[in-house]
């Protein structure tokens, strides 16, 4: 059943109106028909379940009835942020980890970063999430933030139940153990994960990451690449709690 996200102003309390791009698609490229079933979702966790009542091809418009409101069902209890050292590979990041359940990503300016930053890449990287949370059927749009320097992004971190930062060096703490004792155990609302760009994080970096009480964990005896190390680590937390099951408690 196609979904699409919707802005909250284009839904009314019976029907969603669909325009623009999502129209197009709707109207040309599935050849929609009126009393087809489609999902809108409002992207902050609600899914409207609806039916095609009137589909106008020249102006581009659909109009649908809302049949049966419900809280999106597929997203995971744990809200994980992802602090990604901004690298050449964000696109391939963003759009993995949004498949995988990602709650936000927040870029990170760190001492071997070799990527400028830019609006345009800000506006790239809030697309290809919206494509990808569109694609795997998210119930919410995860926010990309606007990249912060790494003291900014230690800071905002206090925010969340838990943070650790993969760290390729640790040579006593890794990913399984962390998850299964102390406060991860209980399964947080909120978990946040550093990730090092291509270079690591610098000998003063990982000063500053040791001087947090964000532990430092290993992902075992190879070196992964900055844009599988998040990955990684997103795909073991979601598997510790249960979150690749067919009723979502797998
Ligand atoms: N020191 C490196 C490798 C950086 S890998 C170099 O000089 O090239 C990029 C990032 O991925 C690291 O900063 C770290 O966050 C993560 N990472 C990769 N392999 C890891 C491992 N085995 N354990 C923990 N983190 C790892």
């Amino acid at each position: 059943m196609p979904k699409y996200f919707a802005r909250a102003d284009s839904i009314g309390d019976k029907s969603v109106l669909i325009t623009g791009e999502n129209a197009t698609h709707l109207i040309h490229s599935l050849r929609a028909r009126p009393g087809e079933s489609v999902i809108v979702c409002d992207g902050a966790g609600t899914d409207y379940h609806c039916r095609i009542s009137e589909i106008s091809a020249r102006d581009g418009r659909v109009v649908l009835s809302i049949l049966q409101t419900a809280p999106a069902d597929t997203e995971p209890e744990t809200r994980i942020t992802l602090y990604q050292a901004l690298s050449g590979k964000m696109e391939i990041v963003i759009q993995k980890c949004v498949e995988m359940g990602v709650w936000e990503i927040i870029p990170v300016m760190t001492d071997y970063t070799a990527t400028v930053w830019s609006e345009g890449k800000h506006r790239r990287y809030e697309k290809i999430t919206e494509a990808a949370a569109k694609q795997s059927m998210r119930g919410i749009i995860p926010r990309v933030a606007p990249v912060l320097g790494l003291q900014d992004a230690l800071a905002d971190s206090t925010r969340l139940a838990l943070a650790l930062a993969a760290y390729e060096n640790e040579k006593k703490l890794d990913l399984k153990t962390f998850l299964r004792a102390g406060k991860a155990a209980v399964r947080p609302k909120s978990i946040g994960v550093f990730v090092g760009p291509e270079g690591g994080f610098s000998p003063r970096e990982a000063a500053l990451l040791q001087a947090t009480d964000i532990a430092t964990v290993s992902l075992g005896k190879r070196i992964l690449r900055t844009e599988t190390a998040g990955l990684a680590v997103l795909t073991a937390i979601m598997y510790e709690f249960d979150e690749l099951g067919v009723d979502g408690n797998g």
